[in-house]
């Protein structure tokens, strides 16, 4: 159930598109493949999908090289593409059933129940989909996308255009869906990805900038600069020995500039400093780097 992809190019004319990138993505993982507009991730998923072939490297799903086995690969992958390709005039039952003969499904009437539950399109599965909303059409797109019960999803933007309380929905769909399934799904937005996955693969200009867990790049927000007034003199040295201080400098009016990796963990030290040295604190201003901000010196925005 995993995404194995290994020192991948992909060049469009004289575009680089991917540059040289691997990362992996674990059985059972919900991970967030984040970066900018023409960063290189909808030309990644259509790689990691076998709808294109990288000029150079290697992608294996759940064990398989999807080179030369794109249709055992297709098996385990469930694919909601960017611009969600459906049959306006349609009907979702009517689609749903039309996608599970192309998988050549036995009991396909039971299978489209089942995701027709799952994907809660079920008061809306006797409409035509031109009349859906863009909330629900992105329903079937996913309903679509695991009707061959698939152990691997791969998401392009699947909240893209949505209004915001589509957008929550879709997004806790998505978790559900991840409950047995290893998705990666593409966002350009940071705040989505912290609220779905536990971890970000963040691409700019086709190359991985970051690969962590969704924990350690929210503790990097937390570095930052605190300023700080004490009601008594304090020396720098005694400063220097509270845990958590990188780098102290004398501020004017006998303020003093520290730097820190954990702004919140240094306030409480500091104020525990100031108790042991019977002095209050006048003032205390905390700085922290926000996520954005994180975001734009990865990406060197
Ligand atoms: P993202 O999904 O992150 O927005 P893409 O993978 O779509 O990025 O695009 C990466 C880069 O490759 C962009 O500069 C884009 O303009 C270019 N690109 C994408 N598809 C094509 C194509 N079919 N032909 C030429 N250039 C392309």
């Amino acid at each position: 159930m995993s995404i194995k992809v290994h020192q991948v190019t992909k060049q469009y004319a004289t575009q680089k598109a991917v540059d040289d990138i691997s990362f992996e993505v674990l059985p059972g993982q919900i991970v967030g493949f984040l970066g900018p507009n023409g960063a290189g991730k909808s030309t990644t998923m259509k790689m990691i999908t076998g709808f294109i072939q990288p000029d150079k490297g290697k992608i294996e799903v759940c064990g398989i090289e999807v080179k030369g086995e794109a249709i055992s690969t297709k098996k385990k992958i469930g694919y909601l593409p960017e611009h969600n390709p459906l049959y306006l005039e349609m009907y979702v039952r009517e689609y749903l059933q039309m996608v599970a003969s192309f998988h050549g499904i036995s009991s396909a009437d039971k299978k489209v129940n089942e995701v027709i539950k799952r994907t809660g399109l079920s008061q809306e599965a006797h409409k035509e989909i031109n009349q859906l909303s863009k909330g629900y059409r992105q329903r079937v797109g996913l309903a679509a996308a695991i009707i061959h019960d698939p152990a691997v999803l791969i998401l392009d933007e699947p909240t893209t255009g949505l209004d915001p309380n589509q957008i929550i929905e879709i997004r806790s769909l998505i978790k559900e869906l991840g409950k047995d399934k290893t998705i990666l799904f593409s966002s350009h937005i940071l705040q989505e990805v912290e609220a779905v996955c536990d971890h970000v693969i963040i691409i700019h200009k086709g190359v991985i900038v970051a690969n962590r867990s969704i924990q350690s790049l929210k503790s990097s927000q937390d570095a930052g600069v605190i300023r700080v007034r004490f009601s008594g003199d304090v020396l720098e040295n005694e400063l220097l020995s509270v845990p958590g201080i990188q780098e102290v400098e004398a501020g004017s009016d006998g303020e003093w500039v520290i730097k820190t990796l954990n702004s919140s963990v240094l306030s409480k030290e500091l104020m525990s400093f100031a108790l042991q040295h019977n002095l209050n604190i006048v003032s205390l201003q905390s700085q922290t780097r926000q996520l954005e901000e994180v975001f734009r010196q990865l990406t060197g925005k």
